[in-house]
């Protein structure tokens, strides 16, 4: 299998003001760069999981030899969880969601508001690296967690349709230590209708 860096659906200057450019070609051409270079390494070591892609090898972690379960675990999910989060974003995105994923907030969390506070609740106390995320569960439910490093709701039999990265390389350039602020940006590029449909692709 060959693993390559996905193009992003968008300029690296579209999410302005909110992303800046530069920190999105960084993001993108480093970072994401780094944590595939870093998979195909870990699997030329291991060439029968070579054709798996990272979300099986996430989903089924525990198969993997232990010479390179950690590797795997940071680069496929560095992988997988970066390839999410750009679709998840839009220029002139923002506002709040409707169809099958706006009811599932509303009926799993009260109101948009009370969802929307508690995942920025987890995202700002994330300690070090990690991301915030919702996910539909093994029931179908929706869940809300966050998680350390490049760790992936798929390694809890739960399917991330929507993540916030909050590691310092996503927003430093622009806001520096105040995470807060760009959490709060974040919300002005979501993209609610790619999460729709990352929602009914589970749910369906
Ligand atoms: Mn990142």
């Amino acid at each position: 299998m060959k693993i390559v860096l996905p193009a992003l659906p968008y300029s690296y200057g579209s999410l302005e003001p909110y992303i800046d450019a530069p920190t999105m070609e960084i993001h993108h051409t480093k970072h994401h760069q780094a944590y595939i270079n870093n998979l195909i390494a870990a699997l030329e070591t291991c060439p029968e999981f070579d054709s798996t892609s990272a979300q099986a090898l996430l989903m089924d972690l525990p198969l993997v030899p232990e010479e390179i379960r950690t590797a795997v675990r940071n680069n496929a999910g560095g992988h997988y969880n970066h390839s999410l989060f750009w679709t998840i974003m839009k220029k002139n995105g923002g506002g709040e969601p409707n169809g099958l994923v706006g009811q599932a907030i509303k009926k799993t969390f009260g109101s948009f508001a009370e969802f929307q506070a508690l995942f920025n609740a987890r995202a700002k106390t994330v300690f070090g690296s990690g991301w915030a995320w919702l996910s539909v569960d093994a029931n179908g439910e929706l869940v809300l967690t966050a998680l350390p490093n490049q760790d992936s709701p798929l390694l809890y039999n739960c399917v991330p349709i929507m993540g916030l990265d909050v590691w310092e390389h996503a927003y430093y350039l622009k806001y520096q230590n105040k995470r807060p602020e760009y959490i709060d940006a974040w919300w002005h590029v979501i993209n609610w209708e790619q999460i729709e449909e990352n929602y009914r692709a589970v749910i369906e």
